[in-house]
């Protein structure tokens, strides 16, 4: 993709990276590269790098996992930083703890990472911030109206249900989460409110004592430990897991329960389907978009829709996934 022409490049792409020059830091990279800025700490957003730069509570995430950079470096979020001849500043996503968007000022010109993004935030991430910008990236996971994500208080209000309806006909909930941080721990929270006691997938667990040493009041959860009856009232996993966790859980019968975005769309794999996600939908992206009102859109995560669509809305836009 040519480097755009209304405005300077303060994000480019580096080969099929995008690349800030002037910090000489690629971003949200899954490839090793010698430094990164990492948005937040699910793992399609970082690799083994050199140096990593995030926020505090997102170095916290990563040290628990294997494929962390080699050094960590942390940035207050909405502390403006000048770095030559640019200003950087982390800015909330309200995606996950931790999670921060980059706006980047210079050349008399603005632009925003804004990543994965949630503007209105969850019980474990502050609102996402909307600064004006005339370069605006951000993703499209969810870039179609027939994404409509039920909001939070509902969707909690469902997993109590599925959890109550369980217990009455003597199945064991399973709740299975795309990643390990983010709602798997909102919902820990939500069902500690209702009394019930949560029990976590190994990655899951590690996630929650991050959270707890961040400073959110998660409330204590036990592991799970394979082969053994799981001491609570409900099981969280990763779907990554759930084949194995389905083969190593020694209870007469559970019923699982998918907490994602994409369950919007039904399906015949899980029991029930809560359309709860970490992810803005397709109004709130409009919305986002509308209100940090760019010049021009870059998308990504979503093969070229939300950039089609906001195209025939007259929001110039192209897609980094055409790469
Ligand atoms: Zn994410």
């Amino acid at each position: 993709m040519a480097t755009p022409s209304v405005v300077p490049p303060l994000f480019d792409l580096l080969e099929d990276l995008l690349y800030v020059p002037a910090l000489d830091w690629c971003v949200d990279a899954t490839v090793s590269v010698p430094r990164a800025f990492i948005s937040h700490a699910h793992t399609d957003h970082f690799a083994r790098h050199g140096e990593g730069h995030c926020s505090f509570e997102t170095a916290l995430l990563l040290q628990s996992s294997r494929s962390r950079p080699d050094r960590l470096l942390t940035h207050p979020l909405g502390r403006p930083v000048r770095a030559g001849e640019i200003t950087f500043t982390l800015l909330p996503a309200g995606h996950i703890l931790g999670s921060a968007q980059l706006f980047l000022e210079g050349g008399g010109t603005t632009a925003l990472y804004a990543g994965d993004v949630r503007p209105s935030g969850s019980r474990t991430a502050p609102p996402a911030a909307v600064p004006r910008a005339d370069l605006l990236i951000v993703e499209g996971t969810y870039a179609e109206a027939r994404y409509d994500h039920t909001p939070a208080a509902k969707a909690e209000e469902q997993a109590v249900e599925f959890v109550r309806r369980c217990v009455r006909q003597e199945h064991f909930p399973v709740f299975v989460t795309m990643g390990r941080a983010g709602k798997a721990l909102d919902l820990l929270m939500a069902l500690g409110e209702a009394g019930l006691r949560g029990v976590l997938h190994a990655p899951i667990h590690r996630a929650a004592e991050c959270y707890t040493r961040a400073g959110i009041p998660v409330p204590p959860a036990a592991p799970w430990t394979p082969d053994q009856p799981p001491e609570g009232d409900y099981l969280v996993v990763t779907a990554a897991s759930l084949e194995t966790v389905r083969r190593r859980l020694p209870v007469p019968s559970c019923r699982t329960a998918f907490l994602s975005g994409w369950a919007a769309e039904g399906g015949t794999e899980f029991d029930a389907y809560i359309a709860w996600s970490d992810h803005a939908d397709f109004e709130e992206l409009l919305e986002f978009v509308e209100r940090v009102d760019p010049r021009e859109v870059w998308t990504f995560a979503d093969g070229g829709k939300f950039a089609a669509e906001l195209n025939r809305r007259g929001r110039p836009a192209q897609s980094l996934d055409e790469g």
